[in-house]
């Protein structure tokens, strides 16, 4: 159990980051649930949080695109409950393209807020995590963490970047009771993927199942999408104190994709 802690989530108002603090709170932390949009909404899936589990939740707006708001993000987390346990780096996004057609202020998005935002919230972590001899750090990277894809240029670039991230913030940890650790997804039906799918649906004249079978889950042995919950539990176990010893790894929920 996580009674008492306190967990952010980056990218937490939908997909995989919610099913993560959704997961961390039915354990018993407080958790802090981000994005960058501030509405109505989000608040409310904070509040919904905090009242299906019994725990404290907060939801804080930091744009993942902009340094100054992933450190602020987490300074915020540690003077509203006085400790940071629990970091999980989630916030991503994607766009699918030819290397030569890539549109560069994607590129750049796509690096700020997949690989960069996860080195700045480390960073402001890390002092709060070595003063209290305690910390978790999960990185959601992805099956494009281990291996590519082609007209992913910046994706798997990201997700590579998060991977080596992980191993070496582990090693300048080890031994200090924090760890860091990356889990590797491979297809999730979330937002994420949808837009996906309906963007391959329309290239290709397909329908949406044969998109799924034939296209999107090719390389994922299983022919099944892991789950938000599966994402989650591999998280909230990395998250906990019994993953003590496993740090710097990555563990792969994806079906077999990267047995490969
Ligand atoms: P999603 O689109 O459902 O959720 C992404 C979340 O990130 C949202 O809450 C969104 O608000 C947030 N976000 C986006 N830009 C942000 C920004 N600038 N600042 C703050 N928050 C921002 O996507 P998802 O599928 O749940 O993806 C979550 C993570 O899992 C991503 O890092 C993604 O790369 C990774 N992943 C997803 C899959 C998959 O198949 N869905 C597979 C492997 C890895």
């Amino acid at each position: 159990m996580l009674t008492g802690q306190t967990a952010i989530v980056t990218g937490s108002t939908s997909g995989i980051g919610l099913g993560i603090a959704e997961k961390l709170a039915a354990k018993g932390a407080n958790v802090v649930v981000n994005s960058y949009s501030d509405k109505t909404e989000d608040h409310a899936i904070a509040a919904g949080i905090a009242s299906r589990h019994g725990v404290e939740a907060v939801y804080v707006k930091a744009d993942m695109a902009k340094p100054d708001e992933c450190r602020d993000l987490v300074e915020q987390a540690a003077v509203r409950f006085g400790r940071l346990d629990i970091l999980v780096n989630n916030a991503g996004i994607q766009h699918v393209a030819a290397v030569e057609d890539f549109p560069v202020e994607r590129w750049n998005a796509i690096i700020a807020i997949n690989l960069s935002s996860a080195f700045h919230t480390i960073a402001a972590a890390v002092p709060h995590m070595k003063a209290a001899g305690y910390g978790r750090i999960v990185n959601i990277a992805s099956a494009h963490g281990l291996r590519a894809s082609p007209y992913k240029a910046a994706y798997v670039s990201a997700k590579h970047g998060v991977v080596g991230l992980t191993k070496t913030v582990a090693l300048e940890l080890a031994g200090k009771g924090v760890t860091c650790n990356a889990v590797c997804p491979g297809f999730v039906l979330t937002p994420l993927v949808e837009t996906q799918i309906a963007d391959r649906a329309k290239e290709t004249g397909l329908d949406r199942e044969t998109v799924i079978r034939e296209i999107i889950l090719e390389k994922q042995p299983s022919k099944q999408f892991a789950t938000v919950e599966e994402i989650a539990a591999a998280t909230a176990f990395l998250a906990s104190k019994d993953a003590a010893q496993i740090t710097g790894t990555t563990l792969s929920v994806d079906g077999g994709w990267t047995a490969q």
